[in-house]
C-alpha cells in the first residue's frame, strides 16, 4: 500500500517552500522506503529552490539524511527493515567502466528509484534532490543508496555524512591524500572547508591554514582543527600561506569556495609540486585564466573532489565509528536542529553565513 507522508517541496523557481502530503509507493525491485530520522540543510537544496540545477519542479528538498529502513523490494538483499542507515547519491552500479577498472568512486550510472514519488493533491510527480528527497517522513530510494552504519550514532550527526560533511573530509583524504606531517591551507571555511580542516586534522598534517573573510568562521576553523587562520580580507593569502610554510606554499591547498579567484590563490599558495583540490562548486559563467607557463612550470595536480571521492560503503562506516571513539568530532558541524517546517528560515540562516549545518529532526 503506498503510504501518505509530509515532506518539503519547492514548487517553482524562488518560491518557498512548504509542507504537502506526498505519497510515497511500497519499494519495487531494488528499492527501499526509509524513514527519515535527520536530514541536514545543504547549499545544494538552496540551489535546488532556486532553480540553479535544474527546472524539474516541484522537488522534493533534502539529501544529508540517515534514517530506519521500513520496506525493500523483493530482490534486496544488501538492507533489511530495521537497519540504521545514511543515504548516499552515489549507488554504485557494480558494471560501468569505472566500476570494471576497480573505481567505483567514479561510477557513472549511479542508482536511483525507478518509481516515482507524487504530490497527495495533483499527482504530479516529484523530483527528489539528488535521487534522495529527505525532507519528508518518508522517503523511496534505491536500496544501494542505504548504506548501513552503526545504530548506536545520533541520526543528526550520522546524517550530515551523506552530503557536506563527507565531501569535505573526503576532499582532505581521498582527493588530497593529505599524509602525516603535511602542510595543508583551506580556502573558504563554510562546512564543507571545516570538514576538510577536520579531515586533515585526522590525516595527520603538521599544519592547517585556514582562510575565510570572516572572522567568525576562523574561530570555528581552529575548533575543527586549523593551526592557524588567514583573514583574506586583510591581508594576502598567497602571502600569509607561504609565510607560514617556510616560503614554499602548503603541500595539498583545498579551495572550497569554487570561484576563480580563489581558485587563483589556492594555484599560487601551494609548493612546486604541490596538489591543488577544487571541492567548492563553481556556477556556469566562470572561467578561469592562468598562465599555461606556471601551470606547467609549478608541476604537481590540479584536481577536482566530486562528493569527496567517496565510497559510501567504505567510507560511510569507518567515519561514524572514528567519531564513536572520539577521534572526529562530527557533531561540532551540527549548529542547530529544527523542525520540518523550519526549512524556509534555515535557508536564511545559511545564506547569511550564521550556521554550519541546521538540522531537520523527525
Ligand atoms: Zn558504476
Ligand atoms: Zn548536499
Amino acid at each position: 500500500m503506498a503510504q501518505e507522508v509530509r515532506g518539503v517541496i519547492a514548487p517553482g523557481k524562488d518560491e518557498p517552500v512548504r509542507i504537502e502530503t506526498i505519497v510515497v509507493p511500497d519499494p519495487g525491485p531494488g528499492e527501499a522506503v526509509v524513514r527519515i530520522q535527520a536530514c541536514g540543510v545543504c547549499h545544494t537544496d538552496l540551489h535546488y529552490k532556486q532553480g540553479g540545477i535544474n527546472d524539474d519542479f516541484p522537488f522534493l528538498l533534502g539529501h544529508e539524511a540517515a534514517g530506519v529502513v521500513e520496506s525493500v523490494g523483493d530482490d534486496v538483499t544488501d538492507v533489511a527493515p530495521g537497519d540504521f542507515v545514511v543515504l548516499n547519491w552515489r549507488a554504485v552500479c557494480g558494471k560501468c567502466r569505472a566500476c570494471m577498472r576497480g573505481r567505483p568512486w567514479y561510477c557513472f550510472d549511479t542508482h536511483n528509484a525507478k518509481q516515482k514519488m507524487t504530490l497527495a493533491s495533483t499527482g504530479q510527480e516529484l523530483s527528489p534532490a539528488l535521487g534522495i528527497g529527505a525532507f519528508a517522513e518518508k522517503t523511496l530510494v534505491a536500496a544501494g543508496q542505504c548504506t548501513k552504519v552503526d545504530p548506536e550514532v545520533s541520526p543528526q550527526v550520522a546524517g550530515l555524512l551523506g552530503c557536506g560533511v563527507m565531501a569535505g573530509i573526503g576532499a582532505a583524504i581521498n582527493t588530497g591524500n593529505v599524509g602525516r606531517g603535511d602542510s595543508v591551507a583551506v580556502i573558504g571555511c563554510g562546512g564543507v572547508g571545516d570538514a576538510a580542516i577536520a579531515g586533515a586534522r585526522l590525516a595527520g598534517a603538521a599544519k592547517i591554514i585556514a582562510v575565510d573573510i570572516d572572522d567568525r568562521k576562523l574561530e570555528t576553523a581552529r575548533s575543527m582543527g586549523a593551526t592557524h587562520t588567514v583573514n583574506s580580507r586583510t591581508s594576502d593569502p598567497v602571502e600569509a600561506i607561504r609565510g607560514l610554510t617556510g616560503g614554499f606554499g602548503a603541500d595539498v591547498v583545498i579551495e572550497a569556495v569554487g570561484r576563480p579567484e580563489t581558485y587563483q590563490q589556492a594555484f599560487y599558495a601551494r609548493d612546486l609540486a604541490g596538489t591543488v583540490v577544487l571541492v567548492g562548486v563553481p556556477t556556469p559563467e566562470m572561467k578561469l585564466e592562468l598562465p599555461l607557463l606556471d601551470v606547467f612550470g609549478r608541476g604537481g595536480s590540479l584536481k577536482s573532489s566530486w562528493y569527496g571521492d567517496c565510497l559510501p560503503s567504505r567510507d560511510f562506516p569507518m567515519l561514524v565509528d572514528l567519531h564513536q571513539q572520539g577521534r572526529l568530532d562530527l557533531g561540532a558541524f551540527v549548529t542547530e536542529t529544527i523542525q520540518l517546517d523550519e526549512v524556509e528560515k534555515a535557508f536564511e540562516r545559511m545564506h547569511k553565513g550564521d550556521v554550519l549545518r541546521s538540522v531537520v529532526v523527525l
